[in-house]
């Protein structure tokens, strides 16, 4: 299990010099595949789509090692997710390498008010002048932490300033609110990238992201309340429908074998068919199972 999140996890915990004690979490052990503890993991619920769209989580420090961190999720279900430490005087190199790679388009996920009018917009380019499908594929910056974590990274990343600033539009915002139920205007990282699926007009991700959430939800809190899991309760069915649609992944990755990647892609799917080899998900046939196994 080593997906962009929990590589900058491990990467930041081999950096503290005293353990990480999360806030009202749990002092026990925990699974290193979904941070729960392990009578509440939810390992085997893993969905993972493949999408066109890809998504950078850019991470303010502590993040990573919250339990409750749900960019974590968006790499679980999302394979091409990117995760970057945010710092004011530090710029990851790789970052920059990927924030330039032609393959993408880049939008930063950010309240239009509080960038210049230009950079502003509303909606994912999907299409050319003349309706052919952009060889671009759109990447969803995401500024993971606080809100004033997020206006901090905002403001003083000099490298984003050039890109388009996607604002998420308030009757899309209030469209989810309703389909979520959610009452305040709040929504976690992984909310926000399922409002960015949507745009990008990939349902089956922007849902499987959604029921994903729930589940996780679910099991935190129960988990925490020392309480047991509902395996057939509505979340978990939620998912189960989502993810009897999604494609075997090794038929997927045959379709897309002619697609050339970038050293970074690479590296992504290098991750992928780790994932694949630790979460039996149901979907997966035994053949590719077989061929993902580590020795
Ligand atoms: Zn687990």
């Amino acid at each position: 299990m080593s997906h962009a999140v929990s590589l900058l996890r491990a990467a930041r915990l081999a950096r503290s010099a005293k353990p990480f004690l999360a806030r009202g979490g749990f002092k026990h052990e925990r699974c290193a595949g979904c941070r729960l503890v392990p009578s509440h993991c939810m390992c085997v619920l893993r969905p993972s789509v493949r999408t066109r769209a890809g998504v950078c989580l850019l991470m303010a420090d502590i993040e990573p090692l919250k339990p409750s961190n749900t960019g974590w999720l968006i790499a679980d279900v999302v394979a091409d997710t990117f995760a970057f430490g945010w710092a004011r005087t530090q710029t990851d190199p790789a970052l920059l390498i990927l924030l330039s790679d032609p393959q993408w388009q880049p939008y930063v996920v950010f309240p239009g008010e509080y960038a210049v009018p230009e950079r502003v917009v509303h909606s994912v380019q999907l299409a050319d002048t003349l309706g052919a499908e952009t060889d671009k594929r759109p990447l969803f910056i995401l500024l993971d932490g606080t809100w004033a974590e997020a206006r901090k990274m905002f403001g003083r990343s000099p490298y984003l300033d050039h890109l388009p600033v996607l604002s998420l539009q308030p009757d899309q915002i209030s469209q989810y609110k309703l389909r979520r139920s959610r009452r305040d205007g709040h929504f976690c990282t992984s909310e926000v990238a399922a409002m960015c699926l949507n745009l990008a007009a990939e349902h089956l991700a922007e849902q499987a992201l959604a029921a994903y959430l729930d589940v996780f939800t679910h099991h935190y809190l129960q988990a925490k309340n020392q309480l047991p899991i509902a395996w057939e309760g509505a979340a978990h069915q939620r998912l189960r429908e989502f993810s009897d649609l999604l494609p075997p992944r090794d038929v997927v990755e045959a379709s897309q074998g002619e697609i050339a990647v970038s050293p970074i892609n690479r590296f992504a799917a290098a991750g992928d068919r780790l994932n694949a080899a630790a979460a039996p998900w149901p979907l997966r046939s035994e053949g590719a199972a077989q061929r993902f196994r580590r020795p």
